[in-house]
C-alpha cells in the first residue's frame, strides 16, 4: 500500500485542461499532465482497500491499488506490467475512460475526492513508452490456427491482441482506411491524439497481426438473395484474405445512428454528429473534401440535438471550426447536480449532470426540449421549431408520459447535429465459429467495455478452437 495516511493529508489533484483561450484554436489534446512528483503523491492516496470497489467497477478488472502502489514507489516498469495484465491499451482508457473505478473508489464515498486512477493510468503508460518498457513480443509460438477479426475498433483490437499473444495467426479486416474505429473516426483529436493509436497499431503489426484496410465485410442479410450473408461471410473472407479462417470475430460496432424524422429532415444543414466528427478527424489526418462535402460549423449558429457525450464532442468541434454559437438540447430532464444521485448511490455510476471541457468552452444547454420541425429557405436549414415539455408519471407504469408546456419556439440554426445515440445492430444466425463482441454485440457503450468484451471473446474463441486441437 502507498502512504497509509496520504488520503487524509493530500487532496485529489487533477491535471486539468489547457486554458480555454489557448485550446479553443487548435485540435491538440486539452488535458494537461502533472509533474512526476505530483503524480506519485496522487498515487500514494490509494488506500489498497480490503474490498477494492474500483476493481469491481472497472469492466477490465484493472488492479488500481497494485499499480498505484508501484507508481507511488517510482517503479514505473512494474506499474505498467501490472496495468497491462488486465488492460491491453491503457493509453486509450487513460485518456478517455469516464473512470467508472473512480466513482466506486472508497475515497469518493468518504469525501468525494477519489484517487486519480485514469490520469495515473495514462501517466504510467506514457512513462513506459518513453522509457522503452513497451516492446513488441517476439517470442510468440504459433499454433497453426487462423482467426479473422472484422473491425479494428477497441473491441476488435483487444480480441486480436489477445488471440495473437495466444499463438493464433490473426488478420484484421477494416472497412476504413486506418485502424481505431470510433477512437479514430468519432472521438475528436482534442480528447485523443491519433498518434497514440498509430503507435499501438505499429506494435500490433510488429507482433504479427495483419491489417487489411478498405475491406467491408457483408454482415447484414442481403435483400432478395436466397443466401444470407451469414453463409457468404466465410467465402467472402476467404476471397478477401486469400485463405480460410478457423474462427471469425465480428467487432463492427454500431454503424446506424438514431435519426429524427421530423418534417424538414432533408434540408441541407441537418447532419448526423458523426458526419461532422469523422470528417473533421479525417481533415486533420490530411484528407481533403470539396466545399460541398464539407460539414462545418464555421460562422454558423449550431444546434446539437442530444445531451450526451457525442453531443459534447460536437460542441468542442464546432468551437474549433469557428461557429457563431452552440446550443445543445435534450428531450430528457436535467440530471441532478452534485457528486451523488440518490437514485443510484455509491459505488454505482452516478447519473448526475456532467460538464465536459467542451461545455466549459461555451454552450447554451437546455433540457426537456422536444424537436418538432426543421425549418428552411431554398432547401437550406434556417432554424428548428422546438417545444418545451414535461414528463409526468405514467399511471399504468412504464415510460413517463410527455406533456407539452408553453408555446413552440424557434431556435435559429444553420447547422443541426443529431447526436441521439446508435441503434443496436441485429445479427443473422452465424455459424458456431463466429463470435460477436464490443458495441456490435452489446449496443453503443464505452471503450473500456468494448475492450473487455473483445478480451472475453478472445477467451471464447480460444476455448472453442482448443477443443478442436
Ligand atoms: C463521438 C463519440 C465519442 C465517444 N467518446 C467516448 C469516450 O470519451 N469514452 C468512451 O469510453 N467511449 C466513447 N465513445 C464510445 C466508444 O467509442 C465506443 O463504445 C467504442 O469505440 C466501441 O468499440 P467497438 O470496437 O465495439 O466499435 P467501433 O469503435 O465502432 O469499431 C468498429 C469498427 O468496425 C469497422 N466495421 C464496421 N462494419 C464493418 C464491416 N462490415 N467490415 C469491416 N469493418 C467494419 C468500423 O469501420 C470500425 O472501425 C464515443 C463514441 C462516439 C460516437
Ligand atoms: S479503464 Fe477506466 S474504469 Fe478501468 S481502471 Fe482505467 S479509468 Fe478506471
Amino acid at each position: 500500500m502507498g502512504n497509509p495516511k496520504a488520503f487524509l493529508e493530500i487532496h485529489r489533484q487533477e491535471a486539468g485542461y489547457r486554458p480555454i483561450h489557448d485550446r479553443i484554436h487548435d485540435f491538440g489534446e486539452v488535458e494537461q499532465t502533472l509533474s512526476t512528483r505530483e503524480r506519485k503523491l496522487q498515487a500514494s492516496r490509494c488506500m489498497d482497500c480490503g474490498v477494492p470497489f474500483c476493481h469491481w467497477a472497472c469492466p477490465l478488472g484493472n488492479k488500481a491499488p497494485e499499480w498505484n502502489d508501484a507508481l507511488y514507489k517510482g517503479d514505473f516498469e512494474l506499474a505498467y506490467q501490472l496495468l497491462n495484465t488486465t488492460n491491453p491499451f491503457p493509453e486509450f482508457t487513460g485518456r478517455i475512460c469516464p473512470a467508472l473505478c473512480e466513482k466506486a473508489c472508497v475515497l469518493n464515498r468518504f469525501n468525494h475526492e477519489p484517487t486519480t486512477n485514469r490520469e495515473d493510468e495514462a501517466a504510467i503508460t506514457e512513462m513506459a513508452f518513453q522509457e522503452g518498457f513497451i516492446q513488441p513480443k517476439t517470442d510468440i509460438v504459433r499454433n497453426g490456427k487462423k482467426v479473422a477479426v472484422i473491425g479494428a475498433g477497441p473491441a476488435g483490437l483487444a480480441a486480436a491482441n489477445d488471440l495473437n499473444h495466444m499463438g493464433y495467426t490473426v488478420t484484421v479486416f477494416e472497412k476504413n482506411e486506418a485502424a481505431g474505429g470510433l477512437l479514430r473516426y468519432g472521438i475528436p483529436n482534442f480528447k485523443l491524439n491519433k498518434a497514440v493509436i498509430d503507435r499501438r497499431i505499429a506494435l500490433l503489426e510488429q507482433e504479427g497481426i495483419e491489417f487489411k484496410y478498405g475491406v467491408s465485410l457483408p454482415l447484414t442479410p442481403s435483400k432478395g438473395s436466397g443466401d444470407t450473408d451469414a453463409q457468404q461471410l466465410p467465402l467472402f473472407l476467404e476471397r478477401a484474405g486469400g485463405e480460410a479462417f478457423d474462427a471469425i470475430v465480428i467487432a463492427s460496432g454500431t454503424p446506424t445512428a438514431r435519426d429524427l424524422k421530423a418534417p424538414g429532415r432533408e434540408l441541407k444543414g441537418v447532419h448526423f454528429a458523426l458526419d461532422m466528427l469523422s470528417q473533421q478527424n479525417r481533415v486533420l489526418a490530411g484528407m481533403e473534401f470539396s466545399k460541398d462535402e464539407r460539414v462545418t460549423a464555421k460562422g454558423k449558429d449550431v444546434l446539437v440535438i442530444g445531451g450526451g457525450d457525442t453531443g459534447s464532442d460536437c460542441i468542442g468541434t464546432a468551437h474549433r471550426q469557428g461557429c457563431k454559437s452552440v446550443t445543445q438540447i435534450e428531450i430528457m430532464p436535467k440530471p441532478v447536480e452534485g457528486p451523488e444521485d440518490p437514485q443510484n448511490p455509491w459505488p454505482e455510476w452516478p447519473r448526475t449532470l456532467k460538464t465536459t471541457s467542451s461545455h466549459e468552452e461555451g454552450c447554451t444547454r437546455r433540457w426537456n426540449i422536444n424537436t418538432l420541425e426543421f425549418l428552411g429557405k431554398d432547401g437550406k436549414l434556417t432554424g428548428v421549431k422546438v417545444q418545451e415539455i414535461d414528463w409526468k408519471p405514467n399511471p399504468e407504469g412504464g415510460r413517463p408520459i410527455m406533456v407539452e408546456k408553453g408555446k413552440p419556439e424557434i431556435i435559429k440554426a444553420e447547422l443541426v447535429l443529431l447526436a441521439m445515440g446508435f441503434l443496436k445492430p441485429e445479427h443473422p444466425a452465424y455459424g458456431n465459429n463466429v463470435f460477436v463482441c464490443g458495441d456490435a454485440a452489446n449496443g453503443a457503450s464505452l471503450v473500456v467495455r468494448a475492450m473487455a468484451s473483445g478480451r472475453q471473446t478472445a477467451q471464447k474463441v480460444n476455448s472453442f478452437l482448443s477443443a478442436k486441437m
